[in-house]
């Protein structure tokens, strides 16, 4: 999930007593191009882990501290690092270039809203100049001020690749951050690969390119893949030897199909999945 760090609309301590209220038994805070919000996160989890005991609930409730970076053209292809050491130089010099590029993207599309005559308030403009600031809050601002109805709508008139006011990220190759969050100690995985939109034969060499450099695995349970692709992908990455994770991707937005900890249908081997990513993150 993400928080206030990143794109999300909850603080860390938020998400996890919504999780606890949820009764899930692991939660992974992973923040576009920052790791600022794992402390707090780590923090309210442990909190929530002491209250489970406090009323002899033995209920687990385990934290992934991780980070995702965007990568490759545009910044389309998202990568999942589990387990990262947050004060790695390699990564945190990665993560700070990405928020100079945010800011510096941002302030580029506020002019560009600017020139189809969609000026943002002062307070707004404010707003947009977080240090992981991304299309997600712009998209909700445009929605506040009436310019849209919906955030999705945002996208397709105006922030979405090839749109008015789309401006491509600049970011490491796929590649590069395979190997800095792998220099990190964190365990990469391939984010949302469904959300590429490739086709069969893309994917896989994509997929295959990535496992000879170190990928480690592919979220294959994500609320937008569909029953097929999550057949697809599930037995591709099993043949692969790849390691198989999921996640809601939620960020707290009302009227979307997202909810905390909901996943698409058929983890068979959720539980086995899990062990294999919690025993890598302990062992790189
Ligand atoms: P950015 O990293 O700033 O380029 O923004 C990309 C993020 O925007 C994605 O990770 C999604 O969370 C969000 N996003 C992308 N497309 C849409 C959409 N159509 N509706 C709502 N959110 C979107
Ligand atoms: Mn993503």
């Amino acid at each position: 999930m993400h928080s206030t760090f990143s794109d999300g609309l909850y603080t860390p301590s938020e998400l996890c007593d919504f999780a606890d209220k949820l009764g899930l038994t692991h939660v992974a805070l992973c923040d576009h191009d920052t790791v600022d919000g794992l402390a707090e996160m780590s923090r309210a989890a442990e909190d929530i882990r002491q209250k489970r005991a406090a009323r002899s609930d033995a209920t687990p409730f385990t934290f992934l501290p991780s980070v995702e970076i965007s990568t490759g053209s545009g910044g389309r292809t998202h990568l999942l690092g589990y387990g990262v050491n947050t004060a790695h130089a390699v990564l945190t010099n990665c993560l700070k270039e990405a928020c100079t590029d945010r800011l510096g993207r941002a302030k580029k599309i506020i002019d560009l809203l600017a020139e189809q005559e969609i000026v943002l308030s002062a307070d707004h403009q404010l707003a947009l100049t977080a240090p992981t600031i991304g299309r997600a809050q712009i998209a909700r601002v445009l929605v506040q001020e009436g310019v849209v109805k919906t955030m999705g709508q945002a996208f397709d008139r105006y922030l979405g690749e090839g749109k008015c006011a789309y401006v491509p990220r600049k970011c490491p190759s796929s590649l590069d951050a395979i190997e800095i969050i792998k220099s990190a100690g964190g365990v990469a995985v391939l984010a949302h690969p469904m959300r590429l939109a490739l086709d069969d034969t893309a994917i896989r060499a994509l997929i295959d390119e990535m496992a000879r450099h170190g990928l480690d695995g592919l979220e294959v349970f994500h609320p937008s893949a569909s029953r097929t692709a999550v057949r697809t992908l599930n037995l591709y990455a099993r043949n692969k030897g790849l390691l198989v994770t999921g996640g809601s991707d939620f960020h707290g937005d009302q009227n979307t199909r997202v909810r905390m900890g909901r996943l698409p249908s058929g983890w068979q081997t959720m539980s086995e999945d899990i062990r294999m990513l919690l025993s890598m993150m302990s062992h790189s």
